[in-house]
């Protein structure tokens, strides 16, 4: 990954080199003095309301066609602040984010076993005892 990320990609790029590259920004600016557990989340918390403000008053289609068509630039900072924060978050705590996603979505399977979740919105709570569709 170069220092601006142009040749950096999804399909190219680890999440540890995610993680190196935002522990980097903040080490450069002695951040880490503030990257505490409390105040990461209400960040996280914070850039995910400004995520979600981008999609008010909109509705699906509108949303996505800006989205899709470059009218929003807005929406990938956003969800880039996300992502920083949630993996500066990784980093203080020592999280190893994709064993932990890995292991998160084993238990949402069990949650929601296909047979039963599919084209199914209903909460695995009440999948068990037969929701509705
Ligand atoms: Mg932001």
């Amino acid at each position: 990954m170069t220092g601006n990320g142009t040749d950096a990609g999804d399909a190219v790029t680890t999440v540890q080199e995610l993680k190196d590259r935002v522990r980097a920004f903040r080490d450069e600016r002695d951040w880490e003095q503030f990257h505490n557990p409390k105040d990461l989340c209400i960040a996280l918390a914070i850039e995910a309301a400004e995520l979600l403000e981008l999609c008010r008053f909109k509705d699906t289609e509108e949303l996505e066609a800006q989205i899709k068509n470059g009218e929003l630039p807005e929406f990938e900072h956003e969800m880039s602040d996300v992502l920083s924060y949630l993996l500066s978050l990784a980093v203080r705590l020592d999280i190893d984010v994709t064993k932990a996603l890995l292991a998160k979505m084993a238990i949402n399977a069990e949650h929601y076993p296909v047979e039963l979740a599919k084209g199914c919105k209903a909460k695995y709570t009440e999948l068990q005892s037969g929701a509705e569709r």
